[in-house]
């Protein structure tokens, strides 16, 4: 606990900086690049490393088993320096993440849809949670901006959205892609090429995919957008500093009950002080909390930016349950970008269904022959002995898996908290999660996993199972810090500032309302951009 009038360490003080941004991730990167320009002094702070593209997994043959290992999506396992324990005991979903320049992006599997306009509406629209402050029509431009900084392949027309035009031309369909169209035609349900941030052209200097292998622990190739090659070389040309390796311990504030910087450890392990006019907090749905709880003082003894109680809570993790059945042809397997298509046919509420709001459906290609060994070994479809590579035959490359992407509400019991034993290699409490799946999203998987089924079925597939208990989240942090009017109810504004810190911003995750049933990253993006925005606005008038 430390605000800076009771600092009584001595330790080395660095220079003063305009604008201080904690984390580099897809929303430290959009909203750094968002404020270049303004002459204003930027600085990144990043507890992780720079990731060589020659160090991805998708260079060797062990591609599949270093993703339980040094690219496994789960910190705990992971367990490199430069991450922090989550405890996440109390969860059925574990927390998945990366900690490095570039953040979640290094592994995220570059699924880009946009939230549709009524994720922004669900009080209006269906009597639960809460509307946003802003909307779709508020994020348009940012999301067109956000888009051309990372490069989005897909097709123009979705009636499921509002028209916008992707960057590239879509991801081919391949043999997985033709087999659920097909199957889809025959039920008549919605369906669309998937709008996906991977050069499928040459692009802004990135090289095109060649289908070299699984996109999500890392893409050699350069054509998977993750942010380290996207925004930060352009955001470090425009004169932004990033130093690595220096974790964020916590966040001072002075008696006016502004914030004055932060303490962090550097390469070295040494505490330093770095003072700062603006801190931006873009650690993620569970980084940031973590440190906003872990910057209590003798004036926030709750936890910083904290006045609501809300810091922390309402946590959404986006449950995903998963459906799989086999074909008799060979599909794409691992070969090719992970996700090609969606359908919206469940997305919008009907209360027929017996709960509201909705799902995505997302159909993949496939996984790698480990994974498909070490799954049937599980399900028994693989017996060892005679009979093992006849078995694993009818297996490899012809699974069809198709996703369900279910929105999750908030609910005030789902939180992030410090975890009063397990700490960080510097010291610092790890985040712990209480987090329960509820009623009217579990009937929501049910539904989606029946609906997954059908497809599987029309589309030819035999020996068709789910996977309810979703082991790891899909690294979507969401709500634990979120935007609003009212500061009772909400811990940022409308534009990302702290109500109770007037000169402290979140971008990331946290501020989200709603979950959507989408992956996050473009909406994250977009709110980042539009916060630097109206930072940008009102620079003049930024404290009175
Ligand atoms: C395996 C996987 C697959 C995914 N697939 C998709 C997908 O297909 N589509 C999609 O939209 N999303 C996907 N995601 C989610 C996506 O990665 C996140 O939505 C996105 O990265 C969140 O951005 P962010 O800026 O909020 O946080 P992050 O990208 O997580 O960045 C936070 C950064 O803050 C740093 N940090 C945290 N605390 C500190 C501290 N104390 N001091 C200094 N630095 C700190 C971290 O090291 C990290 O680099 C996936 C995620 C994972 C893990
Ligand atoms: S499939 Fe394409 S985007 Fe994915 S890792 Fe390979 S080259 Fe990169």
């Amino acid at each position: 606990m430390a605000a800076a009038e009771d600092l009584a360490v001595p330790r080395p003080v660095d220079e003063i900086v305009d604008v201080l941004i904690i984390g580099s991730g897809a929303s430290g990167a959009a909203v750094a690049w968002g404020l270049v320009g303004t002459r204003l002094k930027i600085l990144c702070l990043e507890q992780g490393d720079w990731i060589k593209p020659a160090d991805f997994p998708a260079n060797g043959r062990d591609w599949e088993a270093r993703r339980y290992a040094d690219f496994d999506i789960s910190p705990n396992r992971r367990a490199r320096d430069t991450d922090y324990p989550v405890n996440d005991d109390n969860s059925p979903m574990k927390v998945a993440n990366f900690n490095g320049v570039g953040g979640g992006t290094i592994l995220f599997t570059a699924h880009f849809p946009r939230m549709h306009p009524s994720d922004f509406r669900v009080r209006t629209l269906d009597g639960v949670a809460e509307d946003w402050p802003i909307d779709y029509w508020t994020l348009e431009p940012y999301f067109t901006e956000n888009d051309r900084m990372m490069g989005v392949a897909g097709l123009a027309g979705d009636p499921a959205y509002p028209a916008h035009e992707p960057t590239m031309p879509p991801v081919p369909l391949g043999r997985s892609g033709t087999c659920y169209a097909r199957a889809l035609n025959k039920l008549g349900w919605h369906w669309w090429p998937s709008e996906i941030s991977i050069a499928t052209s040459e692009y802004d200097g990135r090289a095109k995919c060649i289908n070299l292998g699984h996109c999500t622990p890392g893409c050699a190739q350069g054509a998977k957008a993750s942010v380290d090659i996207t925004y930060w070389p352009r955001v470090l040309r425009a004169g932004v500093e990033l130093r690595t390796r220096c974790r964020v311990r916590e966040i001072t504030t002075n008696k006016h009950d502004m914030a004055t910087g932060v303490i962090y450890y550097d390469p070295t392990g040494t505490e330093r002080f770095q003072p700062a006019e603006i801190v931006i907090l873009a650690a993620n749905g569970i980084g940031t909390p973590r440190l906003l709880l872990n910057s209590a003082s003798s004036r926030f003894p709750n936890g910083l930016a904290n006045s609501s109680g809300l810091v922390g809570r309402n946590l959404m993790l986006h449950p995903w349950p998963q459906v799989s059945g086999y074909v008799a042809e060979e599909l794409d397997g691992d070969r090719g970008p992970q996700t090609v298509m969606w359908s919206k046919e469940f997305y919008e509420t009907d209360a027929s269904r017996g709960f509201v709001r909705g799902y995505t459906l997302q159909f993949g290609r496939g996984t790698g022959p480990v994974n498909e060994a070490i799954t049937n070994l599980g399900t028994g479809r693989l017996p060892w002995g005679r009979g093992h590579h006849r078995a694993y035959r009818t297996l490899m490359y012809r699974r069809l898996l198709v996703g369900v992407a279910c929105e999750d509400l908030p609910e005030e019991h789902n939180r992030v908290m410090l975890d009063p034993v397990l700490k960080d290699s510097h010291g610092i409490p790890a985040a712990m999660i209480d987090y329960t799946i509820s009623e009217n999203t579990r009937a929501m998987m049910e539904h989606g996993i029946a609906r997954a089924t059908e497809i599987l079925e029309a589309a030819g597939a035999k020996n068709t199972f789910a996977s309810r208990i979703v082991l790891n989240s899909p690294g979507h942090l969401l709500g634990t810090a979120r935007m609003g009017i009212d500061p009772a109810t909400s811990v940022v504004n409308e534009w990302g500032r702290s109500h109770d810190v007037k000169n402290l911003f979140i971008v990331d995750g946290s501020i989200w309302v709603t979950s959507g049933g989408v992956n996050p990253t473009s909406t994250i993006q977009a709110l980042a951009l539009y916060v630097a925005d109206s930072i940008k606005q009102r620079l003049a008038t930024l404290f009175d």
